[in-house]
């Protein structure tokens, strides 16, 4: 399996807008966040979780060529902006886009992007309902997902193979934790980095407190905000943990 991080960032990115850096040094590249997004290849299938605002931009970026299908987490502007560049991806691919959201984030998806579950300009995009807890079908690889609370809403968490993805969390269920246990790379949501704050994100603590629980080989912080400098963080993370760049490759 690989993943690439398309976007590290949280919902503002870094720098955030007026090229705000708050305590991220602006000499440091990798302290560059775009909004939250992996690219999973898996089992000769390319899966996409999450089209922020900049998706057409990392996809670019990044070279990637293909697309098979792309997985919401849940309805927050910085995990769905990008959506509907779909319409035109699947034009120019030439291909089927099959889209994976559970019920709640798709009632939210018609209201914002009803005009997309139509047919537009020869775009064929498919739409997949998953359920809050259990295992799905994405073109043949079998997906695992729970919902974690995050504010006054639900996100929904995947695990792919030994390989999982929790972002936008504040706490895990103990049916969470079960579906976590034996996920040997835990990349994992970590906006608050080392400064604690009731915003319905997660921080380093959290983090640790979850990663005792299930052992991970390694843990990888990702939706970072402008609060977590690279250089600054990583130094005071414990050994199995690093932190999420914007472009970085994970073979797993
Ligand atoms: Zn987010
Ligand atoms: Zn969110």
């Amino acid at each position: 399996m690989k993943v690439i991080i398309l976007g590290a960032g949280s919902a503002y990115g870094c720098p955030m807008i007026f090229n705000s850096w708050r305590n991220a040094n602006p000499q440091d590249e990798r302290n560059y966040r775009t909004r939250p997004s992996i690219y999973v290849e898996i089992d000769g299938k390319k899966i996409v979780v999450d089209t922020g605002p900049e998706f057409r931009e990392q996809i670019n970026k990044n070279k990637i060529t293909d697309i098979d299908a792309v997985l919401l987490t849940h309805p927050h502007y910085d995990h769905i902006a990008g959506l509907p560049e779909l319409t035109r991806a699947s034009v120019v691919l030439e291909h089927n886009i099959q889209v994976f959201a559970n019920q709640e984030t798709f009632a939210d998806l018609e209201k914002s992007y009803g005009f997309m579950m139509k047919s537009i300009e020869g775009s064929i995009l498919s739409w997949h309902k998953i359920p809050d807890k259990g295992e799905f079908d994405v073109c043949g690889v079998k997906v695992k997902t729970f919902q974690v609370p995050h504010h006054h809403w639900h996100c929904s968490a995947f695990r792919f193979q030994d390989m999982s993805y929790v972002t936008d969390w504040e706490d895990i269920s103990p049916e969470g934790i079960d579906i976590l246990q034996g996920t040997k790379t835990l990349l994992i949501e970590c906006n608050n980095g080392l400064y604690p704050e009731k915003n319905g994100h997660s921080d380093l603590e959290n983090v640790k407190k979850l990663a005792e629980r299930i052992s991970p080989q390694r843990v990888i912080l990702t939706h970072l905000s402008a609060r977590v400098d690279y250089k600054e963080t990583s130094r005071r993370l414990p050994q199995n943990f690093e932190l999420a760049y914007d472009g970085m490759e994970i073979n797993i």
